[in-house]
């Protein structure tokens, strides 16, 4: 006789529950998405303080038929799949009808429901897979699961539980990203009886701001080739230390993904320091047949088609929307969390109540390019608390950069010349080092090389994208000894190093020649700048070290001939200064990452002298 048997349908589903429910946050959210599933417009949340002992989720959707009921229950039954065709294309949260039959075989379970079509409400009870028979009971309309002693019947996984509190804090994350998918639906938390988390309904932007946690959210949106990404994004000088604060989400599902992550925090490329992480959603939609949902129980992991077409989309949406953003060229205001920047509300962002925009913004006379840039795109501005909401135009593209010189900035659009900077009133300089200077509501500190540095290090940028660098045919070429290793790994990587503005040679087995070069690069840099390209290099092996590289070597040259901390300036070269941080992007922050000015406003001035 064979030893092989089958495995009773209950222990099946209880492994299977190891995978869909590993801790009281994955329940919770497979029951709020039957719920959103269920097309329900009101959805409450209740769990003992244990976290465990007592998960109920009550939802107002169209409920479940009473003959459905044991159906729901049943390992692989869903009314939500019919063919394998359904698998590519899911648009909603079912996953394979075995969440609900999980969940049943490790706890105590009841499920109760009134389908909207029916007079009665109907109750089936699962006992660690044990199957009733419904029951009449009374119940609105809509459905309520009840999940009690959670994994009493698996000592294993009970193990595996953190404390109540972290459990509790995972529920919370979970309710935070599915509120901000549905901003629609009225979400509710309680814990213990306690009202812990609320989202009423409301415009998706209100929602990111209270789940970012900032004052002050921007928005802005991109398309290609019918993939969509949109983010939401705080002013960047309102970071966090840690990337719970960045909101990724495909198909309106909260995502973990390691790649997008790096496209996110490439898009915030030497604005942000080491360590530090945006406050951030970023929502991307692409045709369902595009991305593979169903790559984990947890439905966590994405899989894309075309993964670098998508790593494009979210960096490069990312970037054009912060160096479109006017109010991020100067500081943030009052509301700013971290101490650095006092700015309060600054009139160049005032714009009256209920002003809307539409894109385009601009009139622009010469013709489509930007409307192009800005197609689809949009930002709001708002404030809470006494502030009324303000709506700001996106849309400053700073000259010289990508503005044609006759465009016209429409008249409805008060706010959005960027001469910020060179409208300030300059009062002086101290310790030769700060620009001391005012604005119309506050008193503004510069610090004269990080804000030159910034300049220099984006006209370096601007100058190595434009095709036409201007290259120093070298009259001998510039002879540098170096490792066989070296040598080989720079001269791989010819083609990325002359991107670069330099052109190198080999010259012998222990010689690398350097015959033509930009010239904004001092030839004295050159040894040190091929010797730690071709370290790191060997250290990274990869061509993409020649673009992280990149930065880090544009800044050392932007830090090399930028006004130096202790430099004498005439007045004429601080309003040099200023007219350029206008001109150029991201002229609050220098290159590391640091502020650039600190805004100390008269309202702070007036109640230290206690004249409030
Ligand atoms: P799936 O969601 O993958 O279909 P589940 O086990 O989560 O599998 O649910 C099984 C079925 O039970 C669903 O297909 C749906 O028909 C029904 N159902 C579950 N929860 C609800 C709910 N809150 N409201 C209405 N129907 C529900
Ligand atoms: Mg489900």
């Amino acid at each position: 006789m064979g030893i092989i048997r089958e495995l009773p349908e209950t222990l099946i589903s209880q492994i299977a529950a190891g995978e869909i429910v590993e801790r009281p946050s994955h329940l919770v959210k497979e029951l709020c998405e039957n719920a959103i599933d269920a097309s329900a417009q009101n959805i409450l949340i209740e769990v003992s303080s244990d976290a465990r002992s007592l998960i109920r989720v009550t939802d107002d959707g169209f409920g479940i038929m009473p003959d459905d009921l044991p159906m729901a229950l049943k390992r692989h039954a869903t009314s939500k799949i019919h063919d394998v065709s359904d698998l590519w294309r899911i648009q909603t949260y079912g996953f394979r009808g075995e969440a609900l039959a999980a969940i049943g075989s490790v706890c105590r379970l009841t499920l109760t429901s009134q389908h909207y079509q029916s007079t009665s409400a109907y109750r089936i009870q699962c006992d660690f897979g044990l199957l009733g028979q419904p029951v009449e009971v009374s119940h609105p309309q809509g459905t309520t699961v009840e999940v009690r002693d959670l994994f009493e019947n698996m000592p294993a996984r009970l193990k595996f539980l953190k404390s109540p509190a972290y459990e509790i804090s995972q529920i919370r994350q979970i309710i935070r990203a599915l509120a901000l998918s549905y901003p629609n639906i009225r979400w509710r938390l309680k814990v213990n009886g306690k009202l812990d988390l609320l989202f009423s309904d409301t415009s998706l932007e209100k929602r990111a701001s209270s789940i970012l946690e900032t004052p002050t959210v921007f928005s802005y949106s991109s398309k290609e080739n019918n993939m969509e990404c949109q983010i939401y994004y705080a002013h960047p000088h309102d970071k966090s230390h840690s990337n719970k604060s960045v909101w990724l989400f495909v198909q309106k599902r909260l995502i973990n993904d390691r790649s997008l992550f790096a496209a996110i925090m490439e898009g915030y490329r030497s604005i942000l320091m080491h360590q530090e992480y945006p406050k951030i959603i970023v929502s991307i939609v692409v045709p369902p047949e595009k991305v593979d949902v169903n790559v984990s129980p947890t439905k966590s992991e994405v899989r894309f088609t075309e993964p670098g077409k998508i790593f494009h989309l979210v960096s490069s949406t990312i970037r054009r929307a912060l160096e479109q953003n006017s109010s991020l060229s100067k500081g943030l205001d009052a509301s700013s969390p971290n101490g650095t920047l006092k700015s309060t509300t600054l009139p160049i962002n005032e714009i009256p109540d209920g002003y809307q925009t539409n894109i385009p913004v601009f009139s622009s006379p010469a013709g489509s390019q930007l409307n192009l840039l800005h197609d689809s795109s949009t930002l709001h501005l708002e404030r809470n608390g006494s502030i009324p909401q303000v709506h700001i135009p996106n849309s400053i593209i700073r000259e010289g950069l990508t503005t044609p010189p006759d465009t016209k900035i429409s008249s409805e659009n008060p706010s959005s010349h960027p001469t910020f900077w060179s409208e300030l009133k300059i009062i002086g300089q101290v310790r030769n080092t700060y620009l001391v200077c005012e604005s119309p509501d506050a008193i503004v500190i510069i610090d004269q090389h990080a804000a030159d540095e910034r300049i220099r290090f984006e006209q370096i940028q601007q100058n190595l994208k434009s095709q036409t660098m201007a290259f120093q045919k070298m009259l001998y070429p510039l002879l540098i000894d170096m490792s066989p290793e070296k040598k080989e790994i720079l001269l791989k990587n010819k083609n990325e190093i002359r991107q670069l503005g330099i052109q190198i040679e080999e010259v012998g087995p222990r010689t690398i020649g350097v015959t033509e070069h930009v010239d904004w690069i001092e030839e004295s840099c050159l040894p040190q700048l091929l010797h730690q390209m071709a370290h790191e290099l060997l250290e990274h092996e990869t061509t993409l070290a020649v673009a992280d590289w990149k930065d880090h070597w544009v800044a050392t040259q932007a830090c090399h001939g930028a006004i130096r901390a202790g430099q004498a300036l005439s007045l004429q070269e601080m309003v040099a200064l200023l007219k350029n941080m206008d001109t150029y992007s991201f002229s609050s922050f220098c290159p590391h990452g640091r502020p650039v000015a600190v805004f100390y406003p008269f309202r702070e001035l007036e109640k230290d002298f206690c004249r409030t």
